[in-house]
């Protein structure tokens, strides 16, 4: 196979078998020799995509802010008054902090790339006879691509089979409406949208199924030529930390303002010097710009991100984080998330008689019927084992003593009770040869197949929810084999209670048609689909779902499961998770009857919703969310893609969702299970309280400096710290301890509080107070340490050195106390605090150390050495702002 003969743009001038000659395909697919080679010829099947911005463009971008510029100004009036060493540091200081802030964007991007590799995408292939699930990256050219619904398609492929196959090719052509496939070969100069044999990498299969041969991988297939359609990677930003940016923003005008206003009052009615007011205001403004702020919101984003990722959700959306901890209502799916997904038929009903099947998981061994049943009739249980072998999608993979389903799990339970009723999968399946089929549809509700074998026989089976297939059957077979009228008041008592055991019921049908065109039409089948049988399939409720129901209904979060399965199961299987009110259980249907008030009040009253479609998932969507809730909800098929977009929080299943659902969604849950969703909630709620202590900590060691600095300019006082102590406390101290408040872990009683209110700001009064209290506290604190020490004679620079440790010891202890925003701090799980916070405040000791007594430091900052009892002082104070907010705490729980 040449390089030329793949580059080739006509393949869809040309038929089916001549691209497999072409591309030198064997029947079964290529083998794991042909696919190294291949491999190493053609590469890997990936988008190298966009160039990423150039190392400087990214640096320089960090100094594009309204705070540096206002820095900027500082260094240059610095250094126009001749005072090179300030203006040198806070030129420092504006580098250090751009610095550290490329630094950081460039790890909380690394770490985005490295999650997003959790969501490589997948393909499903046929090699050597049989399917596998491969990473999308190993597709070569020649390769068997299978495709189905909701599959986002990995390379260029050449159909050759398909039922009913729809593609949206939006991406590729801007047509939104999905295209209908054909096998036909099209004229050698059709546009690309009119090559109706071929899929392209990149687009969507929006409903059918279908098969390829793939003929270009990489950037040669079509996508990869009009490239850079490569999703950029998330920035980490939400709407708080805008929110907090335009913020800051508005802070650096207020503090400029502020600014001027000081000097003009300074140099109208004061008598300090010229100059010595310019070093002033630089140095108040210097104080009250939060330096730190926007690093450390990063920083406790990004270190959320990467907990949930460790918990196997991955967000795909940065601002969901915050939605998370919002979250008032989550509507779950049943099947996989609060159940096991571990299928196993348990209960087989032939002639309306129930047979109970023993067993273990997937293994082949165990009995169908027992002694009260009796066996049960050997023709009708072939029938029923016949319809659950042909009609199936799935594969069982033997490894040693263990099977593994390749597929769907129930319709692996399938294949498990065929196998006990003793039918040869693999001989069975080469005899019985599929035809045609109608896909399973969620809307439909079942699948059938046209199979037919080597003898002029054709079969037609139909499996699918009860309702839907006995709708289709006009007879059933009795336990001789013979045609007898479908007793449906029966056969629905056996179903109900299968259901109401918390199994989930499937109804399996056959027909022998005579008319053998090869074309598979169910509707027009007339009454001779007969009923063959009912199975009863196993699906065990996780136990650690049962557990994150308890948490969310203790967090007031209402839990709701939203699930296409019977009503009657679904009830079962609700009861046992412990969801609330099982007692009514409401169906699409009846859904379907209400408008848009009545479904309001319904959806809040209701917590268990069955037969639904994805419609009906988006019409309870908004009914929730019009009664102010903040929605999440679970999605996997292709049509619940609006759903998960419309929901306040998407959240798709990793393993068993779409490609469709997974880029619809803001969350994905890798391992599909409910606890791993409130898991994240509860992550949610710990990240958005830790943006909240962050700030809360931060800002009122600003408004403490700004503020003393005021006070002394206003009374006409010596400043009590300089410009250049203000940066080194803003920078050094503050956003080291603060670093250590963005790895607190949750707070114990994070999940025993109801949901934050979507609307609540993040300032609110309390924080405001808090900040205004904090600053009057920092703001004694400088005050009073720097007088005493005049008092004391200590001089200027040993009395601002005592300020400073103050200021720094205040800090410390204030940490203690907001890492529990509204709870008692003085208690021993407080006191101890976590590793982080102790390797922080014993950097802050070592750093406080050297500034204050190595010469160096002293030099550049101009300290002056203390005594340890002068020292004394700084924790003190400490102490003191500590007992004081927790006075004001118990005062406010009182
Ligand atoms: P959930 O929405 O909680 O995951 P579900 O898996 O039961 O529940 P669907 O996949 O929409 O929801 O299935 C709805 C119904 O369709 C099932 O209860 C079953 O009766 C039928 N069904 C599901 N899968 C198949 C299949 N592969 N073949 C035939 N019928 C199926």
């Amino acid at each position: 196979m040449t390089e030329q003969r793949t580059q080739s743009s006509h393949w869809h001038a040309q038929t089916t078998e001549q691209v497999r000659l072409t591309l030198e395909v064997p029947t079964k697919g290529l083998n794991a020799e042909q696919v190294s080679l291949r491999l190493k010829e053609y590469g890997p099947n990936v988008l190298t995509g966009s160039k990423p911005r150039p190392i400087w463009l990214r640096l320089l971008a960090q100094f594009n802010n309204v705070l540096i510029y206002v820095l900027m100004v500082a260094v240059l009036v610095t250094a126009i008054l001749g005072h090179w060493l300030d203006s040198g540091v806070i030129f420092a200081v504006v580098l250090f902090q751009g610095v550290i802030g490329f630094v950081q964007e460039g790890r909380a991007e690394q770490a985005l790339v490295a999650i997003r590799h959790l969501l490589a995408p997948r393909a499903m292939v046929l090699r050597e006879g049989e399917r596998k699930h491969i990473d999308a990256s190993e597709l070569v050219p020649g390769d068997v691509l299978l495709l189905e619904p909701g599959d986002r398609i990995a390379a260029d492929v050449r159909l050759d089979q398909l039922h009913g196959l729809m593609v949206d090719e939006s991406m590729l052509t801007g047509e939104s409406v999905p295209v209908e496939k054909s096998l036909d070969p099209q004229a050698a100069n059709a546009a690309l949208g009119d090559r109706f044999c071929l899929a392209y990498s990149g687009t969507l299969v929006s409903a059918g199924t279908g098969r390829g041969v793939v003929v270009a991988t990489g950037e040669r297939s079509e996508i990869g030529r009009i490239s850079g359609l490569l999703e950029t990677v998330n920035v980490l930003q939400t709407p708080l930390t805008l929110q907090m940016n335009k913020f800051a923003r508005f802070l650096s005008l207020i503090i400029v303002l502020a600014g001027a206003l000081v000097f003009l009052v300074g140099w109208q009615f004061g008598d300090r010097p010229i100059p010595e007011l310019f070093m002033a205001v630089v140095a108040l403004t210097v104080s009250a710009i939060p330096e730190g702020l926007p690093a450390i919101l990063t920083i406790t984003l990004a270190i959320g991100v990467q907990r949930m990722a460790n918990r196997k959700a991955v967000v795909r959306r940065m601002p969901v984080i915050e939605t998370l901890g919002a979250v008032s209502v989550i509507c779950s799916d049943k099947t996989g998330t609060l159940t096991r997904n571990e299928m196993m038929v348990a209960a087989v009903v032939l002639d309306a008689q129930v047979y109970p099947v023993s067993g273990d998981g997937y293994a082949a061994e165990g009995r169908i019927g027992d002694a009260t049943s009796g066996p049960p009739p050997a023709s009708l249980l072939q029938a029923v084992a016949q319809a659950a072998l042909l009609c199936n999608d799935a594969r069982l993979e033997h490894r040693g003593e263990h099977a593994k389903v390749l597929g769907d799990p129930m319709e692996g339970a399938l294949l498990v009770l065929a196998a006990k009723a003793g039918l040869e999968a693999s001989s069975y399946l080469a005899q019985w040869a599929r035809q045609d089929e109608v896909p399973f549809d969620a809307a439909l509700r079942y699948m059938a197949t046209l199979n037919h074998d080597h003898h002029g026989h054709a079969r037609i089976l139909v499996k699918g929810a009860p309702e839907q297939v006995m709708a289709l059957c006009g007879s059933a077979l009795d336990h001789q084999g013979a045609a007898v009228p479908l007793d449906l008041q029966r056969w629905q008592q056996n179903i109900d209670q299968l259901a109401a055991q918390g199994l989930r019921v499937l109804a399996l049908a056959g027909a022998s048609p005579a008319d053998m065109s090869g074309v598979l039409n169910v509707e027009q089948l007339g009454d001779q689909l007969q009923l063959l049988g009912v199975v009863g399939l196993l699906d065990p409720p996780r136990q650690e779902a049962m557990e994150a129901i308890a948490e969310c209904h203790q967090a007031g979060i209402q839990v709701k499961m939203i699930t296409g399965d019977h009503a009657l199961t679904a009830r079962a299987i609700a009861e046992r998770l412990g969801l609330r009110n099982t007692g009514e259980v409401a169906t699409g249907q009846d859904i379907d009857a209400l408008n848009d008030e009545q479904l309001l009040e319904l959806a809040q009253r209701v917590d268990v919703f069955a037969r639904t479609s994805p419609e009906h998932k988006l019409r309870l969507v908004q009914a929730l969310q019009s009664a102010h809730g903040v929605v999440a909800m679970t999605g996997d098929g292709v049509n619940d893609a609006p759903a998960l977009k419309r929901a306040d929080v998407g959240i798709a299943m990793g393993q068993k969702g779409s490609a469709a659902a997974r880029e619809a969604s803001d969350i994905v849950l890798l391992d599909d299970n409910f606890a791993t969703l409130a898991a994240a909630v509860r992550e949610g709620r710990t990240v958005y309280t830790n943006l909240k202590k962050a700030i809360s900590f931060l800002l009122p060691i600003n408004g403490g400096e700004a503020s003393s600095l005021i006070v002394a300019l206003l009374l006409g006082l010596a400043l009590p710290i300089t410009a250049l102590q203000i940066l080194w406390v803003n920078l050094v101290g503050s956003v080291v301890l603060a670093m250590g408040l963005a790895f607190e872990p949750a707070e114990p009683d994070v999940m025993h509080k109801p949901p934050r209110r979507s609307a609540e700001s993040l300032l609110d009064a309390f924080l405001v107070w808090r900040i205004v209290l904090v600053s009057m506290l920092f703001l004694g604190g400088i005050f009073a340490s720097f007088q005493w020490a005049l008092q004391a004679g200590l001089g200027e620079a040993a009395a601002r050195t005592l300020a400073v440790n103050t200021l720094v010891a205040m800090e410390v202890f204030y940490l203690f106390s907001v890492r529990y925003l509204d709870s008692a701090s003085l208690t021993l799980r407080g006191i101890l605090g976590t590793p982080a916070v102790w390797i922080v405040i014993a950097l802050i000791v070592l750093l406080q150390w050297l500034f204050t007594y190595t010469s160096f430091m002293q030099a550049l900052f101009m300290t002056a050495s203390l005594s340890a009892s002068v020292l004394m002082i700084a924790p003190l104070a400490g102490v003191m702002v500590l007992l004081i907010l927790e006075l004001e705490k118990r005062i406010r729980r009182a």
